[in-house]
């Protein structure tokens, strides 16, 4: 039977705790939990730890959808219990009774219906992983890859930049650059200002002139600082400063591309949402580089839209994070010519699989490289060995 007459027979919604998906959530001690600046830097007994003030405190929401074959289609994302209760008392109305390839209508129909609590944040993050739960499906009953789904491959392989505390071991591995977390914020004064820059030179001199070196400051930055900092980054050849002020300062950030040195690119967009979010981005001249999360933006239905129009702009399109979401979409863009890897071991020395021990089958880089596997959908199983719980039902 053909997917357009497949029907769509129960949504289901889970949550879990430890890694995964929400990644932030993990043990004490790993490099994405030390002291590294955020907005809530300005507080000191917030200063220390992301978790003290509640990074972690959402958790994974798996989101699966069944077919009246058995087929069974799922995501992950961060959106814990408040996603779950999202998923099986609002947005399964949408889906079930429906067919598998009524993805743009379904989304329109989530996104609109949502509008007076959604609009972003953990309602789109939900809306994500609903759809791309549906690609999932879609894929596995077409036995296609998404990236299929997606008008296909426009390049043979990926090729990977590193997010974490050890860019020169990121070099060692085999990628094309490395990003470290900022660990000091304006609240910290000059004393912190020299320390940002230190840890900038000795990287610098650790891994050479060529390799690319970036700084993600996670929201935690004023206009200012962050101009003096990018000034003074320059010396040592920093590739691009991430995220350096709060999402909604548009403004801000407009004005930061103009200050930063014409060698430095400005990056932003992982918390940012739907294609009128980087409409805004975009409009104002306020990044060089967006950074959509595919489980947060509104998955791939929307990121298609968001990709579009920052190729319109002459911006890149580097997705955030997100493993197997994001490679089968930046496989398929000429204007997202290399992709992100979230070193999520402990010291950032090793590869793992981003989602472990969650999924199944998860792919990761070979020598900062990767051949997105055929398998169908998105070609990952979920653990059934994981503990997870399902809170709501309807
Ligand atoms: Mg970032």
């Amino acid at each position: 039977m053909a997917a357009n007459e497949r029907i769509i027979r129960q949504v289901r919604a889970y949550t879990l705790r430890g890694g995964g998906a929400d990644y932030h959530d993990q043990q004490r001690g790993h490099w994405i939990d030390d002291h590294i600046a955020t907005p809530m830097s300005v507080y000191p007994e917030y200063r220390e730890s992301r978790q003290s003030f509640g990074l972690n405190v959402l958790g994974t929401l798996v989101v699966e959808i069944e077919a009246d074959d058995g087929t069974v289609g799922f995501s992950v994302t961060t959106a814990g219990e408040i996603g779950a209760f999202i998923v099986e008392k609002h947005l399964a109305r949408f889906l079930e009774g429906a067919t598998v390839t009524d993805i743009e209508r379904i989304w329109d129909q989530m996104y609109k219906s949502t509008l007076f609590y959604g609009r972003r944040g953990v309602v789109l993050n939900t809306i994500s992983g609903v759809d791309l739960a549906l690609y999932d499906l879609l894929g596995k009953i077409r036995q296609e890859p998404v990236f299929a789904l997606l008008g296909g491959p426009v390049r043979d392989e990926l090729q990977f930049y590193a997010t974490g505390a050890r860019p020169d071991k990121a070099q060692e591995l085999g990628f094309i650059g490395g990003k470290m977390p900022l660990h000091h914020g304006p609240a910290e004064g000059e004393e912190g200002m020299r320390k940002n820059l230190e840890m900038i030179r000795d990287m610098r001199e650790k891994v050479g002139d060529d390799f690319w070196l970036m700084l993600d400051c996670w929201m935690s930055l004023d206009v200012e600082y962050a101009t003096r900092l990018a000034h003074g980054a320059a010396e040592y050849g920093l590739k691009w400063i991430e995220e350096a002020l709060i999402p909604d300062d548009y403004w801000g950030y407009a004005q930061l591309k103009k200050n930063v040195p014409p060698t430095m690119l400005v990056t932003t967009g992982e918390h940012e949402a739907t294609r009128w979010g980087f409409r805004h981005l975009l409009e104002m001249d306020a990044a060089d580089i967006i950074q959509p999360d595919v489980g947060w933006c509104g998955g791939i239905t929307e990121l298609i839209k968001i990709s579009a129009l920052a190729d319109a702009h002459g911006a890149l399109v580097i997705p955030h994070g997100s493993s197997v979401y994001s490679y089968h979409f930046v496989v398929t863009r000429t204007n997202s010519p290399f992709a992100e890897f979230l070193m999520m071991h402990e010291t950032a020395e090793e590869v793992v699989p981003m989602f472990s021990p969650m999924l199944l089958g998860e792919p990761v880089p070979v020598n900062g490289r990767l051949t997105v596997p055929e398998t169908p959908g998105f070609g990952v199983e979920l653990n059934p060995e994981i503990d997870k719980h399902r809170p709501y039902t309807h």
